[in-house]
């Protein structure tokens, strides 16, 4: 770096957390608008590292609330629980019973092997594999 040029952000940044370099640090003791700069960040960096001061007041009522809510819990807010436990129980019944859905179910377990290897076999006869034959004499011999 050229003694003529200003340093950047992120060597100004590193300056600030003291991890610049020697002649970053040799540049800002010998530029006066890099110095300005340095100090401006310098107080914006302190200022945000501030502890916020909190009133012992307000840490004081904090903790009284906490241990009235420990000693006395409010049980206003669960009232409304075994309403809503209904409400999700009706909720969930209404979206899994289906009576219409049941009635194909019974009739497809009517139908035996048998009769469903005839039925599928019929529809692809035309197409049966060699290997099939077998198998499907064994279900003509049970009927
Ligand atoms: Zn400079």
């Amino acid at each position: 770096m050229s003694v003529h040029e200003h340093l950047s952000e992120d060597a100004l940044l590193d300056a600030v957390y003291g991890i610049a370099g020697i002649d970053r640090e040799a540049h800002l003791r010998g530029c006066a608008e890099c110095g300005r700069r340095f100090s401006e960040w310098q107080e914006t960096r302190a200022a945000a590292a501030e502890s916020v001061e909190i009133p012992v007041e307000f840490l004081a009522a904090q903790r009284k609330k906490i241990y009235e809510r420990i000693e006395r819990p409010s049980r206003k807010q669960w009232l409304w629980a075994p309403g809503l436990a209904a409400a999700f129980a009706l909720a969930i019944g209404v979206f899994v019973y289906h009576p219409a859905a049941q009635t194909p179910q019974e009739r497809r377990a009517e139908i035996s092997d048998t009769q469903l290897f005839g039925d599928v076999y019929s529809m692809e006869q035309s197409v049966e594999p060699a290997a099939a034959a077998p198998a499907r004499a064994l279900f003509e011999e049970q009927q």
